[in-house]
């Protein structure tokens, strides 16, 4: 008899594809095949996201769709926090779970879909099944958040903060660098608040104790001798205990801050975590500690009330921070966040004029801050190798989300080989390089 398969539809953030990869390989643990198109499934798990109104209508049409061409649904993730609607338009589904939440949907799966007797279990992956290529990999360290920023729903779908002890985390991260990942990505929904909920229990490694908390987080993992890149950083005064670690070479010079704002009514009425805190100044100390630190961010332009005098005081920011990285959004309403009943809602083309002027004030800083790299030595990680030439990343780009570095007419080196180029030209998002 044939393992049964089960086909599985990931959709949502990288927390999201943490949930997946932890199911996938439960699933594979237990012989179960994953299946790569509707008809050679048995059944189908889809993995929803509910952050923003799209991604809850992408989450609903994947439902659909997946019921269409195979009929046998398991729905998990974020948007499973709102059964009722996804029940409206769509009653047939098997089940449906929250996020976070693989022991429950294995039990749905055990239930429409028993396991079949295999004896080669033992096949699996020690690091489990991973959706990123192999030499990158998402490390996730706790789930839900503690805070309550009126835009985000998150917390009514995840709860609140969880962290996992700090010895299991260290043994995932040390596994997944003992399988060949050379670079861990820290994420969760406020990394800087770890282990606050575990009042900051100690536990083991390597014979050393260790906090469940950021800087011994960030100090364990630099012991690996891989890239540590840490995301979802909020800017606390503890965070500046880990720039030395920085500036040592022993995790990244990264730091992923989402200040979504720089007017301080504005993230009250957000309710941001560290909405008090000066950003300039310590921002300003950051970079006297660690000149190479590279700072991402994203923000949201038109929130109601937003007036043009705090916009402004927005671009200021941007121009005295210098961040290097930026994304920005105009603010729009997701259902259930607090966020939607403030008064003053900013008309439409005001939010898209305002996200037109933050985007290109931005660029001009984002290509200045990168056209200061051109002649330097940087290490790279090579991501990619194709005809053409080698793709890569610098310390400074996260995959997926930052820029790249192109070796052109490089073909020798292997995905995940560090190695040394010249940079000799820059643009808005990406860098060109020359092996040393
Ligand atoms: S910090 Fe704010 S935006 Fe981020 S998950 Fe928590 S509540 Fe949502």
């Amino acid at each position: 008899m044939s393992n049964p398969r089960v086909g599985f539809i990931s959709l949502g953030c990288p927390k999201a594809l943490v949930d997946s990869e932890q199911i996938l390989t439960r699933l594979r643990g237990e012989g179960y095949q994953i299946a790569p198109n509707y008809q050679d499934s048995d059944l189908v798990i889809v993995n929803t996201c509910g952050f923003i109104d799209a991604a809850v209508e992408e989450s609903l049409d994947s439902i659909g769709e997946a019921l269409a061409e195979n009929g046998r649904v398991i729905v998990t993730g974020c948007l499973g926090a709102r059964q009722d609607e996804i029940l409206a338009r769509h009653p047939q589904v098997l089940k449906i779970t929250g996020a976070h939440a693989t022991d429950e949907v294995m039990d749905a799966v055990h239930e429409h879909l028993p396991p079949a007797h295999n004896p080669f279990i033992d096949l699996l992956p020690p690091q489990g099944v991973k959706l990123t290529p192999p030499h990158y990999a998402y490390l996730k360290i706790s789930e839900g958040c503690n805070h309550r920023c009126t835009f985000c729903i998150i917390p009514s779908m995840r709860g609140d903060l969880v962290s996992r002890p700090i010895a299991e985390v260290l043994h995932e991260a040390e596994t997944l660098a003992a399988s060949g990942v050379k670079e861990l990505l820290v994420v969760s929904q406020d990394t800087s608040a770890y282990g606050l909920d575990l009042r900051y229990q100690t536990g083991i490694w390597r014979g050393r104790e260790w906090k469940s908390q950021f800087h011994d987080l960030a100090e364990a993992l630099g012991e690996l001798g891989i890239w540590v890149r840490m995301h979802y950083v909020y800017p606390y005064p503890h965070v500046d205990a880990v720039l030395p670690l920085m500036a040592a070479g022993k995790v990244l010079p990264y730091l992923d801050i989402p200040f979504q704002h720089a007017s301080s009514r504005i993230l009250k009425l957000m309710k941001r975590p560290a909405a008090a805190e000066n950003n300039l100044e310590r921002i300003q100390a950051w970079r006297k500690i660690c000149p190479d630190l590279t700072i991402r961010s994203t923000f949201i332009v038109g929130f109601p009330g937003e007036t043009e005098a705090e916009f402004q005081e927005l671009l200021d920011f941007l121009t005295a921070a210098q961040l290097d990285r930026v994304g920005c959004f105009a603010y729009s309403p997701v259902r259930g966040a607090a966020a939607n009943a403030l008064p003053d809602p900013v008309p439409e083309a005001i939010q898209q004029e305002r996200l037109a002027r933050f985007m290109e004030h931005q660029a001009g800083i984002s290509a200045a801050r990168l056209q200061r790299r051109v002649g330097r030595i940087e290490t790279v990680i090579i991501d990619e190798v194709a005809e053409e030439g080698a793709v890569a990343r610098s310390q400074g780009d996260a995959p997926e989300i930052d820029g790249q570095v192109f070796i052109d007419g490089v073909t020798h080196l292997q995905v995940g080989q560090l190695v040394q180029v010249e940079i000799e030209e820059a643009d808005e998002y990406d860098l060109w390089g020359r092996l040393v």
